[in-house]
């Protein structure tokens, strides 16, 4: 990877994670608890809601500790390089997942194991 390829790639790291950070759906304000009644169809609609903030905030906030450590890690010797081959990962699949450590055949190996041990355990009967 050549240092201009690597510049590249860290500033597409650092765009992504702005974006994270100023995410239009997270500035929305969760709906308040008030002391007004509220039937019980709308308070589950609050629930619901409320839930599914989280779920997402805790997404977001997931996807950028690994921005965070892409980045960090982008000035190691070893980024770029799959960990399972040690081949080099192309600069094309790192700018569209600059958190990824393994090169496409591993991480489809991958998938096709845990799909595999996935598919075993639903088969078994407890
Ligand atoms: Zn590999």
């Amino acid at each position: 990877m050549t240092y201009h390829e690597l510049e590249f790639l860290k500033n597409n790291i650092r765009e992504k994670l702005a974006k994270c950070i100023r995410d239009p759906k997270l500035s929305q304000k969760l709906s308040e608890n008030s002391d007004q009644p509220v039937e019980i169809v709308e308070r589950a609609q609050i629930a619901i809601e409320r839930d599914l903030y989280l779920t997402l905030r805790n997404r977001v906030d997931d996807r950028i500790t690994e921005l965070r450590e892409a980045l960090d890690h982008a000035d190691n010797h070893d980024f770029g390089i799959c960990l399972d081959c040690g081949d080099n990962i192309p600069v094309k699949r790192l700018m569209a997942q600059p958190t990824t450590k393994l090169c496409v055949e591993c991480q489809a190996e991958k998938e096709r194991k845990e799909r595999f041990l996935r598919d075993t355990a639903e088969d078994y009967e407890w």
